[in-house]
């Protein structure tokens, strides 16, 4: 008999390319159907056909205090019977920008957008804008969104000027963009001491979660910190994944690195679309209204999605509420690990707050080139073991997971016996 799933993703097929809004849900990687979910509560999804999941994507993040949290629901309630949208300002929104400027503080002046492929797009505009350069540099394996110039791959080495990764993005557009390999910091003071006063910004995202997780070198945050300072570059944190995720003031609070700007996404809007850019005073500054560097948005600042994410932000700011993220999701990778290590499987799992990595190789991997090298063929069947016991995994070897705030000592006991009998099966 054909599940209630099977039918939506055939049907979705038909009219949606791949049958999804996004590629990585389409589960190419992993193979099998993508689950279409109909209802969420804390921990917990139930798809079409009423199976339950424990959920530790999230949303990609977003989620941290898990699906349909009362307080969140409430508000996004209120805010809705208010209008919708005003397409004008509201006290809405000096709330979220004195919040992120007290919570952030590098975060000087901040512009509300409504996604992180649109924070880090206007963040490089406005880099640019304010260097007059037009060169920038992002890191293998880094995701920034889909905005063309960050839609480049590796060069194969140092001064290797980008290709798209990417049909339909113009090899002039991509040009401008270098790619480096991350956490290698000669590489960067190599790349500096050549075109270093021709470079814009760099761009990183300071953990790396989308080629899996990836932790960055305390010595390359401090060389990367020196070298923009040096060159009048401006240093942008992409701190979409990892702000408000990792610790209460993002990565760089975490690290003790301040970046001259900072994008912002998933949990600052709780669930709802939105993304925020902002950063130094004199550099938010060539932004229009001001400035010549022009950048808008219909929807952007919208009330009904930054009340819920302002109500996000206050419940965050909990005592202890990073500490017992941090603590839980330790709980899991520490679980993980005993199970593999039953099985004598070649595993291994980190965390930096509520964010965390399984690798299928014998140690944590620190650069892209490392990540190629775990067993992705492994990963394909303890995912899919995993997601027949209930526990929903990203779809992919190469994509970090989260916990929220929702896990209880029981999710985690229940994905850990799952996890046994998976590497039991490998
Ligand atoms: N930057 C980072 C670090 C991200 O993880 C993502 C999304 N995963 C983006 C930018 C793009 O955000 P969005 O999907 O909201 O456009």
């Amino acid at each position: 008999m054909t599940s209630r799933n099977q039918q939506l993703f055939e049907q979705s097929q038909k009219l949606i390319p791949g049958g999804v809004n996004s590629p990585v849900r389409a589960f190419r990687s992993v193979g099998g159907t993508p689950i279409f979910f109909k209802k969420g509560m804390g921990s917990r999804l139930w798809d079409a056909d009423g199976k339950e999941y424990i959920d530790y994507i999230n949303s990609w993040g977003p989620m941290i205090l898990g699906h349909a949290h009362p307080e969140v629901v409430a508000a996004v309630q209120q805010a809705a019977a208010n209008s919708l949208s005003f397409g004008a300002p509201t006290g809405l929104e000096l709330e979220m920008a004195e919040l992120l400027n007290k919570l952030v503080p590098s975060m000087e002046q901040v512009r509300l957008v409504s996604s992180g492929t649109e924070a880090t797009m206007s963040a490089i505009r406005v880099a640019r804008g304010f260097t007059k350069r037009n060169k920038i540099i992002k890191f293998e394996g880094c995701y920034h969104g889909h905005a063309d110039a960050l839609l480049v791959k590796a060069g194969s080495g140092l001064l290797t000027f980008g290709e798209p990764s990417s049909a339909g993005v113009p090899a002039e557009v991509a040009a401008h963009t270098l790619t480096l390999d991350y956490n290698n910091s000669q590489m960067l003071k190599d790349t500096f001491a050549s075109i270093g006063d021709e470079i814009a910004c760099v761009i990183l995202e300071p953990v790396v979660g989308n080629m899996n997780l990836i932790v960055p070198h305390q010595e390359f945050l401090q060389t990367l910190r020196s070298l923009c300072t040096q060159h009048g570059t401006v240093l942008i944190f992409d701190e979409v994944m990892t702000g408000f995720r990792v610790a209460l003031g993002g990565a760089q609070a975490l690290y003790g690195i301040t970046p001259d700007m900072t994008t912002l996404g998933k949990v600052i809007g709780g669930g709802l679309p939105v993304g925020a850019f902002g950063g130094r005073k004199d550099i938010m500054g060539v932004l229009a209204p001001l400035g010549a560097v022009y950048q808008a948005g219909t929807l952007s600042g919208n009330p009904v999605a930054v009340s819920a994410g302002l109500t996000t932000l206050k419940l965050v700011q909990a005592p202890d509420f990073y500490e017992k993220l941090t603590a839980q999701t330790t709980k899991l990778m520490d679980g993980l690990k005993g199970a593999a290590h039953k099985s004598g499987i070649a595993f291994n799992a980190q965390s930096v707050g509520g964010m965390f990595g399984l690798y299928f190789s014998q140690n944590s991997p620190t650069s892209y080139a490392e990540m190629m090298q775990t067993d992705k063929t492994a990963f394909n069947s303890f995912f899919h073991s995993m997601l027949n016991s209930g526990i929903y995994l990203g779809p992919s070897a190469f994509e970090a997971g989260f916990v929220s705030a929702a896990h209880t000592d029981a999710d985690i006991a229940e994905t850990v016996a799952a996890a046994e009998k998976a590497f039991a099966a490998l």
